[in-house]
């Protein structure tokens, strides 16, 4: 079968993303290649095809059983023959996958690393290897986050098995650990560096700053997603524990999961997220890493990242189907206060200091979110993306130099022994013990900023230290100081334009949305969310929709699959707006392919008839 055929008739997918029909072309010529791609951009494709269209088994190396689990769930579930050999299984099912194998039936076999070097010699000599594929590849080197000893042997590879190709795939970017892996698995051949743009992300960096302001937001954001699947990242295992509870208090299905649980209590967390069963999941960093849940509609980081690696990652878990996801960042002085102080108490004090600070630019950035990503990945984009804050709400400045005046005058009146916290309570004229100790009722600034609300100043102070006006000891209980160029501004020498705070989710503006000119699918902005012009063609009957996803969580449940595995929401949506009603068009949909149209074609068909009441 040709490549295209493999394509539509195992995925169900019409045309090759960028770069994936190189790639696939390369290794099936028999070269060596490493591929870079953001998660969700494509890679597996990229050994899997390979995988059907040449003789002999693919080998993929993967670094967790979890991970290797979904692949092959989601292969077997297209009808690809697939294995995974690793510690979880029992005896008589090791068994069984090496006879396949001997017999050549699986086209592709996962393992961890740890299992092909012990079978380097036994099985692995006995059967044909089409291509070996090293999936997550960055875990090889030292220089990657997330190092793994057993990678390191992986460069016997091209010794021991001469001729067969060896692909690298990973969505690590950074330039060191891209030496690393090609030098250690001894790579001769191509790099493939795909774009590290997730379009079908929106991007919103939201103010509020207390544990109220942050629930109600949620709450809201969520009422209008109802039962759609989503992470909360938070900084402590606390916050993860009190959003969840706080969450669940509204009647949200919501879980905590965090490094402090038992591992059986984490993956029964993980399994119903996957199920659908859970609908939040309120995370420290921990999560995702394992699951490959397709259909994660938004992910919200309830505190900021340390860095813009991280915040990446973790937003790519979001819409890795490719239909439209929504992400948040909460922006607060807390946290960045309590950021810089974890960075000051760290071995690599300056190296993550810069890298905070490359993440506050961006949660502060004026322009284009999205062009603030793409250039710390090197990529560089000339036009805005029209599907983030930014673009979609400019942000309108003022005159702030009165109201900086006033903050900084209040801090060197108190004699700079204040936090943030207590210089808030002088300007708003609060009687607050603090407040009361100190005498601060008694200097000239008590309550001159009465007219601003509690919240707006913490996001102007924020503004403030932001553009150094003061600065925080963190080592001195975060009292502030003023430097000389505050100094300047409280001198009339320097002029300040702060950023109007929006206080209410404002409806995008419509008419400013600067719209990429390139790409065939230009995003339009719907509400909140953007939608892609093309698919909006026909346009969605949300019941219809609802009623489909019923029944393909029916489908699931009968096969233990996860909702996601049986479709993707991408093909669910599309689906509601092209109602057919033949296997021929039910086929048309993308990620439909020849095993599920026989699978479930009948069904879908017998629910939209029914449903039109055709
Ligand atoms: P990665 O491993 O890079 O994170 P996946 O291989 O899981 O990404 O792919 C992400 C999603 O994109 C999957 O739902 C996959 O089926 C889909 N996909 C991959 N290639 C194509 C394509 N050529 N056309 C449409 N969808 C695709
Ligand atoms: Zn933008």
């Amino acid at each position: 079968m040709q490549i295209n055929e493999i394509l539509k008739s195992y995925f169900g997918y019409d045309s090759f993303r960028p770069n994936q029909e190189a790639i696939i072309r390369e290794v099936m010529q028999g070269n060596d290649c490493l591929v870079l791609m953001p998660t969700g951009g494509g890679k597996s494709l990229c050994y899997q095809v390979p995988a059907l269209a040449m003789e002999g088994t693919a080998v993929v190396i993967s670094p967790l059983i979890s991970l290797m689990h979904d692949q092959v769930e989601a292969l077997k579930a297209n009808g690809i023959p697939a294995e995974a050999l690793n510690s979880g299984n029992d005896v008589t099912d090791d068994l069984i996958i090496r006879r396949r194998c001997e017999a050549g039936e699986l086209k592709l076999l996962y393992v961890s690393p740890e299992k092909l070097l012990s079978e380097i010699p036994y099985l692995f000599s006995n059967i044909k290897i089409s291509l070996f594929a090293v999936d997550e590849a960055h875990c090889i080197s030292q220089w990657g986050h997330d190092f793994r000893p057993e990678y390191s042997q992986l460069g016997l590879l091209h010794e021991k098995f001469n001729g067969v190709p060896v692909m690298a795939l990973t969505a690590t970017a950074d330039k060191i650990t891209r030496e690393d892996i090609i030098n250690q698995l001894h790579l001769n051949g191509q790099t493939f560096v795909s774009s590290f743009d997730r379009p079908n992300l929106s991007l919103t960096v939201r103010q509020e700053s207390t544990k109220k302001e942050k629930l109600k937001f949620i709450y809201h954001f969520i009422a209008r997603r109802p039962d759609e699947a989503g992470i909360i990242y938070c900084l402590s295992r606390k916050n993860t524990e009190m959003v969840a509870e706080a969450l669940q208090e509204h009647g949200i299905q919501a879980e905590a999961y965090h490094a402090g649980l038992s591992a059986q209590q984490r993956a029964s967390v993980q399994e119903r997220f996957k199920m659908d069963q859970i609908e939040v999941v309120c995370a420290t960093i921990a999560f995702g890493m394992g699951i490959d849940k397709g259909n994660v509609r938004w992910v919200i980081h309830y505190n900021m990242p340390k860095s813009i690696e991280s915040f990446y990652q973790e937003i790519g878990r979001a819409g890795r189907d490719g239909a439209p996801a929504d992400t948040v960042l909460f922006y607060s002085m807390a946290d960045i206060i309590t950021l810089r102080s974890f960075c000051e108490e760290s071995g690599q004090k300056s190296v993550n200091l810069e890298k905070l600070r490359r993440m506050e630019e961006y949660a502060e950035s004026r322009v284009c979110r999205r062009r603030i990503l793409l250039n710390y990945f090197g990529e560089t984009s000339s036009k805005d993306c029209g599907h983030c804050d930014v673009c979609n709400n400019p942000p309108r400045t003022f005159d702030g130099t009165v109201l900086t005046q006033k903050a900084l005058s209040a801090v060197v009146r108190a004699g700079e022994k204040i936090a943030v916290g207590t210089c808030i309570e002088i300007l708003r004229g609060m009687q607050t013990p603090a407040v009361a100790r100190n005498h601060y009722n008694e200097l000239k600034t008590f309550g001159v900023g009465k007219d601003v609300s509690v919240r707006d100043w913490q996001a102007y102070m924020l503004q403030m230290l932001q553009m150094g006006f003061f600065e925080v000891a963190y080592n001195m209980h975060n009292q502030m100081k003023v430097t000389p160029l505050g100094w300047k501004v409280l001198k009339g020498e320097h002029q300040v334009s702060l950023v109007i705070v929006e206080n209410e989710e404002r409806a995008p503006r419509q008419q400013r949305v600067n719209r990429p000119s390139r790409g065939s699918s230009i995003p339009v902005v719907h509400a909140e969310r953007v939608i892609f012009e093309d698919e909006m063609s026909g346009v969605e009957d949300k019941k219809l929709f609802e009623y489909l996803r019923k029944i393909r969580k029916n489908l699931a449940d009968e096969q233990g699959y996860p909702p996601y595995i049986v479709l993707s929401d991408k093909s669910l949506h599309e689906l509601t707006k092209m109602k057919p009603t033949t296997l021929q068009a039910f086929g048309l949909i993308s990620g439909i392919g020849e095993f599920k149209i026989k699978k479930y074609g009948d069904t879908f068909i017998k629910a939209i008839k029914k449903y039109t009441g055709k």
